[in-house]
């Protein structure tokens, strides 16, 4: 059972290369953004919730995420394994994962970290928003403000999994065919 968390800031090019390796390595790919944007399509009472933060550029309460993950990966008891796209986002949210793997006998099996530098990152998700519908991408102080998120309370997620010898890095600039190599290698090698 492989548990990888994709890892990286807004823009880094998670959600694009957790679809590729989830196909190419029969994983589940569970993005916490698109279920949230899919909450909003639904307008559910957590959809409605979720959309307060997401379009200021803020998380999302830990209590709301926490539980929407671990409904998902219950709801995939047949999986050979999983990509984490977007969580955790938060130290309470890698206890909660750690402590939620353990019940089912699992762990974490490694984190890989897509490295790009910040001004790539506003570019690219100024691009996005352009036909990509997303309210959070159409607006730059949004987008800078994900980032000093980023920055401040998911960067100690890094450190969590360094210390625990399972945090990776490999550069996220440069074409997505020669990222997903780089990750592919990377994947053989922990796998
Ligand atoms: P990006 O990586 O480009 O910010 P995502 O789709 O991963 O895009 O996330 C969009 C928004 O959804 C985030 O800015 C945040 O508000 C919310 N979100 C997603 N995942 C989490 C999480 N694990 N914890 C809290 N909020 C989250």
């Amino acid at each position: 059972m492989i548990n990888l968390i994709l890892f990286g800031p807004p823009g880094s090019g998670k959600g694009t290369q957790a679809t590729m390796l989830a196909d190419k390595f029969n994983l589940v790919h569970i993005s916490t953004g698109d279920l949230f944007r899919s909450e909003i399509g639904n307008k559910t009472e957590m959809g409605l919730k979720a959309k307060a933060f997401m379009d200021k550029g803020n998380l999302v309460p830990d209590e709301v995420t926490i539980g929407m993950l671990e409904n998902k990966v219950n709801a995939n008891k047949d999986a050979a394994g999983f990509i984490f796209d977007g969580f955790p986002r938060t130290i309470p949210q890698c206890e909660a994962l750690d402590t939620f793997l353990r019940s089912k006998g699992q762990e974490v099996s490694a984190l890989i970290s897509l490295n790009v530098d910040d001004e790539e990152l506003v570019k690219r998700l100024l691009n996005r928003g352009k036909d990509s519908g997303r309210p959070d991408d159409k607006d730059e102080t949004v987008i800078r403000k994900r980032i000093a998120v980023y920055d401040e309370e998911t960067t100690p997620v890094f450190t969590f999994y360094k210390a625990q010898g399972i945090a990776n890095t490999i550069p996220g600039e440069g074409a997505i065919e020669e990222i997903f190599a780089s990750l592919t290698v990377l994947m053989d090698s922990l796998v």
